[in-house]
């Protein structure tokens, strides 16, 4: 859901702004796993053809850090039509389980290059 926005609006005076704002709305930290040390995405939950990145609420748009947004889209992809929202809660549970799925892989990758050691 990025294509419709170019980039160069991202750099508007509007959109930091905005941004700030909903980064300390969250206190700087992930919604989704509150992580204050990943680098920190505002993702919007929907877009609206011809709108500009800030013209939105700031309760329509979520703070998480790079973990959760791929987790995010990685779910929220391409299968389900527009009108059709995630909720809040499915969003939550998409990144809870990436977050152990990477974790998992994480300890199965130390484990099996101790293995090679041994
Ligand atoms: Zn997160
Ligand atoms: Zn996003």
């Amino acid at each position: 859901m990025t294509g419709a926005i170019s980039l160069a609006k991202y750099q508007d005076p509007r959109w930091q702004k905005f941004r700030l704002q909903r980064l300390k709305m969250s206190e700087w930290r992930c919604d989704c796993c509150h992580d204050s040390k990943s680098k920190l995405n505002i993702h919007h939950s929907f877009y609206i053809a011809g709108r500009s990145p800030w013209d939105y609420l700031l309760h329509s748009t979520i703070v998480l850090c790079d973990d959760c947004h791929q987790a995010e889209h990685d779910l929220t992809g391409q299968e389900r039509p527009a009108w059709l929202m995630w909720s809040e809660w499915e969003v939550t549970a998409a990144c809870v389980i990436a977050k152990q799925i990477n974790r998992r892989k994480k300890s199965m990758k130390k484990r099996s290059e101790r293995a090679d050691v041994c």
